[in-house]
């Protein structure tokens, strides 16, 4: 009896806490008329005045290794062989120098 009890409640309190996310959601995608969202910035590379591009944490090149789903860049540094991926839609936000 004590189980049939507790069942109906674990039911009842998932369902609200489930349903909470959904609504904060909702709230931030909703933007201001006419404001315009900015892209986030790219910190792990950089383009060197060599036009190449290199790993932000060691400044050294990073070298292209290959291509997931056709949009997803993987880079390794030469210098500390980190992993270091890029979307091709990012590849032209890359910032010019070190910052
Ligand atoms: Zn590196």
């Amino acid at each position: 009896m004590i189980t049939d009890a507790r069942a109906p409640q674990r039911t009842a309190t998932r369902r609200p806490s489930a349903r909470a996310p959904r609504a904060a959601t909702a709230t931030p995608t909703a933007d201001p008329p006419g404001e315009v969202r900015s892209t986030p910035r790219i910190v792990s590379a950089f383009r060197g005045v060599d036009g190449k591009l290199h790993h932000s944490r060691c400044g050294r090149p990073i070298e292209l290794v290959g291509v997931r789903g056709g949009i997803e860049l993987d880079f390794r540094c030469i210098g500390c062989w980190e992993h270091v991926t890029l979307t091709q839609a990012a590849l032209a936000r890359v910032p010019v120098g070190r910052e």
